[in-house]
């Protein structure tokens, strides 16, 4: 698996587990159409279609991609925490019970621990980060800091 060196922002997030600001992240008032992946490990986590605008200040979904996300009760039983299934990123918390949809769930998740993919660019992507240009194809990082790793 392939993981993403991340700034120290998305690391405080991703992997201490905290909480970006509210109505601060890049994906919180957005609703273009596309795929929400792991911002480290590139795994598929939401369609755009399940996302809603809860109004809470943070991206909110009402489904995750089946088998995408883990969840795991807090240490102190007061919420439910959920991570990427595949390497274990921090993502948010889901809150079940609140009405805001039909399916009556809401993924509350940091914009920080996503990338966004426009449909348009689902095959592959060329994301310019830091001083490396990141390719993704169909949602997986196939060659990050040059590496060669043909997919
Ligand atoms: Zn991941």
């Amino acid at each position: 698996m392939r993981r993403r060196k991340l700034t120290q922002a998305e690391k405080l997030v991703i992997v201490d587990k905290g909480t970006e600001v509210p109505f601060t992240g890049e994906y919180d008032q957005f609703f273009e159409r596309g795929m929400y992946v792991c911002r480290r490990c590139g795994a598929h986590l939401y369609k755009s279609e399940r996302k809603f605008d809860a109004h809470c200040g943070w991206p909110s979904f009402d489904q995750e991609i089946r088998g995408a996300v883990k969840k795991a009760l807090d240490p102190d039983g007061a919420r439910t925490e959920i991570t990427c299934s595949r390497c274990g990123a921090h993502l948010g918390h889901v809150f079940i019970g609140e009405r805001l949809t039909k399916k009556n769930v809401r993924h509350c998740v940091n914009s920080l621990s996503m990338r966004f993919i426009p449909n348009s660019k689902r095959v592959s992507t060329k994301v310019r980060r830091d001083k490396h240009t990141e390719v993704i194809h169909d949602g997986v990082i196939v060659d990050a800091d040059n590496a060669e790793e043909k997919y």
